[in-house]
């Protein structure tokens, strides 16, 4: 208790704004005042908790990850502390925190209809090379797991490849452009060489903010400046932030957290766009699972709940029903042992 009660008082400190590392950093309690979120050292001087009865915050100094209600999310630049009062990068609070803890409400949201899936590698891109398959092999079947499953819950979905063919890497988002996909999501798997028997969970990736550079600097475009898929940065972590939870709620898998890369892929969608890496090829249970019809399926239904979830935060309500006023002394006519049955298929069929 005094412990805490020690951190709450140095946590509630007074403090100025920073400029550290080339940004604008701000005392984390203060935002999280301002928020209605209380802030206090959870261990002194290393992790920092702002939470209220909805929400938990727990950030670690000078790291850049941080638990937004039980999920890791990147940051871009680490969590300071400056005589005991830990400060944030103001670009983490608006690019990172703010668009998960206040959902944007675009004014031009439409209904999610097509969703575009993009197979990683392909042709003579081979991908990770483990245990005899190549990636491109097990993204191709999860892309068409997960196209099945999609379609059975109402979603249009377009491939980027349905069959083991290369193709170009701005070729898959521009596709999706073209067709006016409202997601793009594409399907990776990922190898280390060292602590295979250790390394394994999902990462989901989103674009990098301006400004800022990738958690992951291996697919890193040029420079730090604005992309196409930066006017969709706050849905697209949005988006990654709802998959990547439901990956690491249903499978039951460690979270290796929401990550931001300019991934060629990525960085020219226009609209929400995810990159999934599904997990480790070279992790003896997980290699299997990647590997296994079954564990594909269920991986499919992680990511069908996570769009879904999103779904739910973005998307528009459905039109409201317009009910017809009651017919004046209907004609009689006789019914049809399988009337019923019939009208209600031709009903769905219209609304397809
Ligand atoms: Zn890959």
């Amino acid at each position: 208790m005094l412990l805490i009660a020690l951190g709450l008082a140095s946590c509630l400190s007074p403090a100025h704004a920073a400029f550290i590392n080339g940004q604008n950093y701000v005392p984390l309690v203060d935002w999280a005042r301002a928020n209605g979120l209380k802030c206090f050292w959870l261990k002194r001087g290393d992790e920092i908790v702002a939470a209220n009865r909805a929400t938990r915050l727990v950030f670690d100094k000078d790291s850049r990850m941080v638990e937004v209600n039980g999920i890791n999310v990147a940051l871009s630049f680490p969590v300071a502390a400056d005589r005991g009062t830990p400060l944030i990068a103001q670009l983490d609070l608006n690019t990172a925190v703010r668009p998960l803890l206040s959902p944007p409400k675009a004014a031009d949201a439409k209904r999610i209809t097509t969703i575009c899936l993009d197979p990683g590698h392909g042709g003579k891109d081979t991908g990770n090379h483990t245990f005899w398959r190549s990636e491109k092999t097990y993204t191709l079947a999860l892309a068409l797991e997960l196209r099945d499953q999609l379609k059975k819950v109402g979603f249009n979905v377009i491939l980027t490849r349905s069959k083991d063919a290369y193709v170009d890497l701005p070729d898959r988002p521009a596709l999706a452009n073209r067709r006016g996909a409202d997601l793009f999501v594409s399907l990776h798997f990922n190898a280390t060489q060292t602590g295979k028997n250790e390394v394994e969970g999902p990462e989901t990736y989103c674009i990098t903010p301006v400004g800022a550079s990738s958690t992951n600097a291996r697919g890193e475009g040029s420079g730090y400046g604005p992309t196409a898929a930066n006017r969709f940065e706050q849905r697209s972590l949005l988006f990654a932030y709802q998959v990547e939870k439901s990956l690491v709620q249903n499978l039951r898998v460690p979270d290796r957290g929401v990550r931001r890369a300019r991934f060629a892929v990525l960085r020219d969608a226009a609209m929400p766009a995810i990159l999934i890496e599904g997990g480790y090829m070279t992790h003896p249970a997980e290699s299997k699972r990647i590997s296994s019809v079954t564990g594909r399926r269920q991986m499919s239904l992680a990511i069908v709940k996570g769009i879904l979830a999103y779904q739910r935060l973005v998307s528009p309500p459905p039109p409201p029903v317009v009910t017809k006023p009651p017919v004046k002394n209907p004609p009689v006519t006789k019914p049809a042992a399988t009337g019923t049955g019939t009208n209600k298929i031709s009903t769905k069929n219209q609304t397809r």
